[in-house]
């Protein structure tokens, strides 16, 4: 993992850099490459701009570690509003959420009745709730949670990281349950005795994950697989995959964020493809952006010319 990578991921995770650095304007300036704005109306108009050309939303406040009850409490109705605003927009657009917004941290059954609150409405409504994966330290409780929300409905799905070697495991054992899984690379700093430290093995364990996910027999359960990635050579290798197995596309979507690969986002829809973005908003973004300005060095450049302006 390069110097640069390590340290901006180590950065998200600083509180001083946190409330000194989003203060400053030409990071503010930077930042809107990535998300359309701070606040939920600004993620529905985009969401509205991307349906017009063939692609659907998942919507996300930025946010993770709340430690009080009441910001829980705070998001849970947050969330449950996203779902109605979506619904009296008439948009296709999903919601995604970190189970530390909702109270993991501090009261993991506050947690499970929250997210059974965001499952229920979204059931209701025709929804879907994704729920994020964090750092590895919460892997297990967020699969518990996922498992235990999938048990009471089919109108959730989880995100599992390809660079954790458990990853095959915790995958298996959830295909009896026809779950919907996005796959990502993961996004966070782990140490090489639980994840890939080379790229060239994440993307081996992405594709075959996403192979497994497509097989015959997880088809049978009714798994949904969201293949996350803006990585093109994966997406089209999976792509050739598809079609040399007549995989229908009722069993996967693409799945890119807000404002990367824009061209290939349209590409991919122009062939007929489902892609969702993922459309991020609100105020706590910091952390957030560090791990998308880790993912790409190139982008460190970016925020430096805005600064030259
Ligand atoms: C829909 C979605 C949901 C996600 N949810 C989670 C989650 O719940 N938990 C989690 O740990 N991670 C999540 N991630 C992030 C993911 O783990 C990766 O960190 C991220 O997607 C970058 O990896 P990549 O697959 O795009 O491939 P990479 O190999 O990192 O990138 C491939 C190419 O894509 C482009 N690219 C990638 N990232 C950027 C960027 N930030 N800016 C500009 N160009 C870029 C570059 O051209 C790069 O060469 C999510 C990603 C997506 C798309």
């Amino acid at each position: 993992m390069s110097v640069m990578r390590k340290a901006l991921l180590a950065a998200s995770t600083n509180a001083w850099l946190r409330d000194h650095v989003t203060k400053w304007a030409f990071v503010r300036r930077s930042v809107t490459r990535f998300m359309p704005g701070e606040q939920i109306e600004d993620a529905l108009q985009a969401a509205k701009a991307q349906q017009k050309l063939g692609i659907n939303a998942i919507l996300t406040r930025l946010g993770e570690n709340l430690t009080k009850a009441e910001e829980f409490e705070e998001v849970t109705q947050h969330y449950l509003d996203v779902l109605d605003k979506v619904e009296a927009a008439g948009l296709d657009a999903q919601i995604s959420i970190k189970p530390t917004q909702l109270g993991l941290d501090l009261d993991r059954a506050l947690c499970e009745r929250n997210m059974d609150r965001l499952v229920e409405r979204a059931d209701a409504l025709g929804n879907f709730v994704w729920i994020d994966m964090e750092g590895s330290p919460y892997v297990d409780p967020t699969i518990e949670i996922f498992k235990r929300s999938r048990a009471k409905s089919a109108s959730v799905g989880i995100a599992i990281q390809a660079y954790l070697f458990r990853t095959p495991k915790d995958i298996e054992a959830m295909i009896p349950l026809g779950p919907a899984v996005r796959i990502v690379k993961g996004a966070y700093l782990e140490p090489p005795d639980i994840a890939y430290p080379k790229k060239v093995d994440v993307d081996e364990a992405f594709f075959a994950l996403c192979a497994r996910l497509l097989a015959p027999d997880a088809q049978k359960t009714g798994t949904l697989v969201h293949i996350a990635t803006h990585d093109i050579a994966l997406a089209g290798r999976l792509q050739a995959y598809i079609r040399q197995h007549n995989i229908p596309k009722s069993a996967y979507e693409f799945a890119m964020l807000y404002g990367i690969q824009r061209q290939q986002q349209a590409r991919l829809a122009k062939e007929g493809e489902r892609l969702r973005v993922l459309i991020s908003y609100g105020e706590y973004w910091f952390p957030w952006y560090m791990r998308r300005l880790a993912e790409r060095p190139a982008n460190v450049w970016f925020v430096i010319r805005t600064m030259l302006g």
